[in-house]
């Protein structure tokens, strides 16, 4: 394989006609494919169906400790549904609150309380002149909605194989007293599929802020989302090591079974410190008498513990693993080697994240689209949807079926390679 760039003028336009005709070809069949959102397929959903059956008119939808979870109450969740949450985010029960069917719902409530009323006594930051949260990029568009939506300045934060650019974090967090929060995906993040080294965690949990509010919000949405059996990545244990470090309040963590059972009907959960709980009990008791209780009991009865939930899990990694593969494969035969775009391969997660050349992802989208592949909009992993390079573009390849995702693949490359022309003929 010959670069792109080492390429003369008159092979590069040989190679785009050839490319076109084939473009042309593809754009003939009228395709239909969606890389775009990091859904569950319906064969990933299928998965779950049995959770529709532990239920029934039958059953007494009572709790382990007596509580009739077809009634109000209950702020916490139910303690079997506790004891689920804490093993599957690998804390203590009492560190933990389960809540309703999405961990973003949370995560909204933790920055909109912090904003009206503060942390811990703290001044409200809507208060404040100037409110910031780093964002390490390329991340999670909807967290980057979040502090939008609240009008937070957002600071990129370079990613690394070992995660955020701690140099960057530390000069931040620890002198600007204005920068209250961090978004962070730690495991199999979205959409690099990197995972936090233990070096990363600790200099996290080491952390010295500025401002005495400041929170990680360490959003472990991919905790246990490993592709591979054999070869998992291992993520330190953040609240533990901010509690051994003395920092215990520093972090809010948030997970839930979105991708483990129904996206749309899971059940989430937030851990953190005794002192941060409380305060988020006293305004959750405003808003809810309680979160949906028959949820957690159908979730429980389920997978009756975190060995049921984590053998479950096997059964998705055996849908995802050849999807994942199918791309993967897919970009190493026909782009590997013309140094026009650079990916990493996931052990977990949701997501390949791919790098063009710079200013090409926004052309690459569009020219996927015109033959009907939707991708995630470029420049949706950067806060305020700006990349500044217009180089990253987020796979998701687990919604497709294995068919179509290799057409879509294919699809892909075609629009990567003739962007890239284009751009290297300019
Ligand atoms: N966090 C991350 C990093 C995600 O990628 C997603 C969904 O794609 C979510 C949170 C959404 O989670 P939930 O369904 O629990 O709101």
């Amino acid at each position: 394989m010959t670069a792109y760039k080492d390429l003369t003028k008159e092979e590069l336009l040989d190679l785009k006609n050839g490319l076109t005709k084939e473009f042309e070809e593809v754009k003939g069949k009228g395709l239909k494919l969606d890389m775009s959102r990091g859904k569950p397929s319906k064969a990933q959903l299928d998965l779950s169906m049995g959770m529709m059956d532990v239920l029934n008119s039958g059953t007494p939808l009572i709790g382990e400790d007596g509580t009739d979870c077809r009634n109000y109450g209950v702020l916490d969740g139910i303690k079997e549904a506790k004891q689920l949450m804490a093993d599957m985010m690998e804390v203590s029960v009492d560190h933990v609150i389960v809540c309703g069917n999405a961990s973003l719902n949370i995560m909204y409530d933790a920055v909109s309380r912090a904003m009206t009323h503060g942390i811990l006594g703290s001044t409200p930051w809507a208060k404040l002149d100037k409110v910031k949260f780093l964002c390490p990029v390329p991340g999670y568009d909807r967290h980057f909605a979040i502090t939008e939506h609240f009008g937070i300045e957002m600071i990129n934060i370079p990613m690394t194989p070992q995660g955020p650019d701690m140099d960057m974090v530390e000069q931040y967090v620890n002198h600007d007293e204005s920068v209250k929060g961090i978004w962070c995906v730690p495991k199999y993040s979205n959409p690099q599929g990197i995972t936090y080294s233990e070096e990363t965690v600790q200099r996290f949990a080491g952390l010295t802020p500025a401002a005495g509010d400041f929170r990680i919000f360490w959003d472990n949405a991919y905790g246990i989302h490993d592709l591979y059996e054999e070869e998992q990545d291992c993520l330190l244990e953040i609240l533990a090591e901010c509690e051994k470090q003395g920092h215990p309040d520093m972090v809010y963590k948030f997970s839930s079974t979105s991708k483990i059972t129904f996206a749309g009907s899971g059940i989430s959960a937030i851990a953190a410190s005794e002192k941060n709980l409380k305060e988020i009990r006293k305004s959750m008791s405003i808003q809810t008498i309680g979160h949906d209780k028959v949820n957690q009991l159908r979730h429980v009865r389920f997978f009756k513990d975190i060995d049921g939930m984590k053998a479950h899990m096997k059964k998705h990694a055996d849908i995802m693993r050849p999807k994942f593969e199918t791309v993967v494969q897919v970009l190493e035969e026909e782009l590997g080697g013309l140094a026009i775009g650079s990916w990493i391969v996931p052990k977990g997660g949701y997501f390949i994240s791919f790098d063009a050349l710079e200013g090409c992802a926004k052309a690459i989208v569009a020219k996927a689209k015109e033959a009907g592949l939707v991708m995630t909009g470029a420049g949706a992993t950067f806060p305020y949807g700006k990349d500044p390079k217009d180089s990253n573009i987020r796979i998701a390849p687990s919604f497709p079926t294995p068919e179509e995702l290799m057409t879509a693949a294919k699809v892909f490359v075609l629009s990567v390679k003739l962007v890239s022309i284009d751009k290297l003929l300019e």
